[in-house]
């Protein structure tokens, strides 16, 4: 399966874009930018092997900012599309900005959403944003006589980015001390110089997302990701073995909740604050007993949240990005396909410890002849036509289906085909919606 319209420029406006990036949900996202009729030519930096069925990958530094302002004024690039966050948050939408190339993604002041957990639990009081109660400690000492006076369970986090694991979330006195002496000792480098100690917020976990102006919002969908390594939701956490879109849980009223009270009031407080965001807002959100709380925000699309919203976006996302860029969301409208759509990563045994790479992958064209079913790639490289795998988080196996049930069997059906004794998947992918729809029915 694959979008319709991949016609080149037939509304007469040609459009080149950068996609900087090269995980799964890169290819997402480049497997939707190529089937946009706006576009006539696509890049990927750095790219990996299964982006670059869709675009031409170019082996830029992302990190070097002057190489891509560069390779965008030579090629004549309209849109710089940014995947991760570390570049959001180095700035290179400002410096990309500074010359007058559009980049979709928020300016580094506004990137701070992910990139300081203090910064956006400070905003959250200013503007009465519904999250739990927290500390800001730069010292361990301080830090520790605040958790012994509000007790366990309790979350530790490191103030910056630290890859998905600056998050300790202590059940007990003695692993929340560990976690503080952890993090002041420079496990996570500057990221943990300041630590943030944060209310346990119980409850059902999920993901929302919403394209930002800097001014409008508008929802993209609910998701939701499993983050431990193995079935059952057990063993280590990982960057995201898993996820399906939309969840069950995330009714309308929930729905209306999340946006008036979190995603509107973080829009309107950070264009009060002279830092309006623009670009996708990844909201962390628990529902409690009290309705839902923010625990964290993302500046750009989750991965591998990204994939299934990919497979479930009907209209074309060029013109949506640049409306978020342009500042036209109040003027816009998306359309999603209702069915459910789902992912299971696919991953390196050992992951997310030490695992090897180089191991081979076969039967992926087999694979993605089940109906409905696309494959990402997420960390693959080639040789003398091999797929070989060259990471944690390797390939994304995504379906769409009537329901969260077909989708999940067209999924495990590809990966059925897939021969690849060195890897691994969860097995249980999309449990909790399964629950539901086998409860409804
Ligand atoms: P993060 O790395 O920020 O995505 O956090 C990792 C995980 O920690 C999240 O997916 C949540 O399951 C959990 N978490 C973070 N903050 C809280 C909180 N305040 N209460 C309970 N769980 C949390």
């Amino acid at each position: 399966m694959r979008p319709t319209g991949r016609s080149c420029g037939t509304l007469g406006i040609p459009m080149k874009i950068l996609l900087l990036g090269s995980g799964g949900r890169e290819h997402a996202l480049a497997w939707k930018i190529a089937a946009s009729p706006l576009v006539t030519k696509l890049w990927c930096a750095p790219g990996n092997p299964g982006i670059a069925r869709e675009a031409e990958c170019v082996a830029l530094d992302v990190a070097d900012h002057a190489s891509v302002i560069a390779f965008c004024e030579r090629e004549k690039v309209e849109l710089v599309v940014v995947g991760p966050e570390t570049p959001l948050a180095a700035g290179i939408v400002d410096d990309l900005g500074q010359v007058g190339i559009k980049a979709f993604g928020p300016r580094k002041q506004a990137a701070r959403l992910e990139g300081s957990k203090g910064f956006t639990k400070d905003l959250c009081t200013e503007f009465n944003i519904p999250t739990g109660a927290y500390g800001r400690f730069n010292s361990a000492a301080d830090a520790l006589s605040y958790v012994h006076k509000q007790g366990a369970p309790i979350v530790v986090k490191a103030d910056g980015l630290a890859a998905g694991k600056g998050v300790v979330v202590a059940m007990t006195l003695p692993e929340a001390e560990a976690a503080i002496a952890m993090m002041f000792d420079g496990a996570f480098g500057a990221a943990g110089a300041e630590v943030v100690i944060e209310e346990y917020l119980e409850g059902r976990e999920i993901s929302f997302f919403a394209l930002c102006d800097g001014e409008t919002a508008i929802p993209l969908a609910s998701a939701q990701d499993h983050k431990r390594v193995f079935d059952h939701d057990k063993g280590p956490n990982t960057g995201g073995m898993g996820a399906y879109s939309p969840t069950p849980f995330v009714t309308q009223e929930i729905h209306d909740a999340i946006m008036a009270k979190i995603i509107l009031p973080t829009v309107r407080g950070m264009k009060a604050r002279g830092t309006p965001f623009s670009g996708v807002l990844y909201a962390g959100v628990m529902l409690t007993a009290e309705g839902p709380k923010l625990f964290e925000y993302n500046v750009r699309f989750g991965d591998p949240e990204c994939q299934v919203l990919m497979l479930r976006m009907m209209s074309d996302i060029v013109p949506a990005l640049l409306a978020a860029y342009d500042g036209e969301l109040k003027h816009f409208n998306l359309r999603w396909f209702d069915e459910p759509a789902l992912t299971v990563v696919m991953a390196a045994k050992g992951y997310p410890g030490d695992y090897s790479k180089g191991t081979s992958i076969g039967g992926l064209d087999d694979a993605a002849k089940i109906e409905g079913v696309e494959i990402f790639h997420a960390g693959t490289s080639v040789k003398d036509g091999a797929v070989l795998a060259n990471g944690g988080r390797v390939l994304n196996i995504c379906a769409i289906g009537k329901t969260v049930v077909e989708a999940r069997q067209r999924a495990y059906a590809a990966i059925d085909r897939i021969a690849w004794p060195d890897g691994f998947c969860r097995r249980d992918i999309g449990w909790q919606a399964v629950e539901y729809e086998q409860a409804q029915t």
